[in-house]
């Protein structure tokens, strides 16, 4: 892949892909894998012709100043984009707070710019060992279980988000916090699926207060949304 920075979309508002914070968010091009729950499939593939240059998004970013405290590089999967680190260190010189979404497809990549953000927002989709039935990737799960403890060894600040898919066993749910709590996580976020329509799926879950009150325990922040 070439060095230019493909961009899917940007939104230059949003007050929820950041926490406490108003964003811009960067919709980068391409994931390699292929969640059932994907909001952004029109991302996956890379698409060459119909990418956003990169300098017009700099001067919409430049022109947002003032209004605008971070910017958020999402996806697709930004990992998998050689440009991201320039890319990340050209919107940080403008003074802008970074903000990364990502499965950790790239461990390697993840090294690089993990320490370039001020917040990560990770998303586990499932116990590592069955991330396929998700994913549809063989190994997916054990790529990002290696991005994960890079994240706690780098001791950068980061959030664990989970979406809670309706196929999701509760005690597979449960064993998995119980894992990323024992890995060091400090801060999880349970997240209700929509479906395309934006309708609520509610997972069982969410009914069970004691169970939630007791997952709770486990991190220094557990939110759901
Ligand atoms: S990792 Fe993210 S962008 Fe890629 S398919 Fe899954 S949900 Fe979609």
């Amino acid at each position: 892949m070439g060095k230019a920075l493909l961009v899917g979309g940007v939104v230059l508002l949003s007050t929820v892909d950041y926490p406490d914070y108003i964003a811009s968010v960067i919709f980068l091009q391409g994931c390699g894998w292929h969640c059932k729950y994907c909001h952004n499939r029109h991302l996956q593939p890379i698409a060459l012709s119909h990418s956003l240059p990169w300098e017009d998004i700099l001067e919409l970013l430049k022109s947002r100043r003032g209004f605008v405290d971070a910017v958020v590089f999402s996806g697709g999967e930004p990992l998998i984009q050689d440009a991201l680190p320039d890319a990340i260190t050209e919107v940080k010189n403008m003074g802008f707070l970074i903000g990364l979404h990502t499965a950790g497809a790239v461990p390697a990549m993840l090294a690089k710019v993990a320490p370039m953000t001020d917040w990560i927002g990770f998303d586990v989709k499932n116990d590592f060992k069955d991330y396929e039935l998700i994913t549809g990737v063989p190994n997916s799960g054990k790529t990002a279980l290696e991005s994960l403890k890079l994240l706690v060894a780098l001791n950068v600040n980061f959030e664990v988000r989970i979406t809670m898919y309706e196929s999701l066993d509760t005690s597979v749910i449960v064993d998995l916090l119980k894992e990323l709590s024992s890995i060091g996580v400090k801060t999880v976020a349970l997240q209700k699926c929509r479906n395309a329509e934006e309708i609520v799926i509610e997972h069982p879950i969410f009914s069970d207060k004691i169970l939630l009150e007791d997952i709770s325990k486990y991190f220094e922040n557990f939110f759901i949304r």
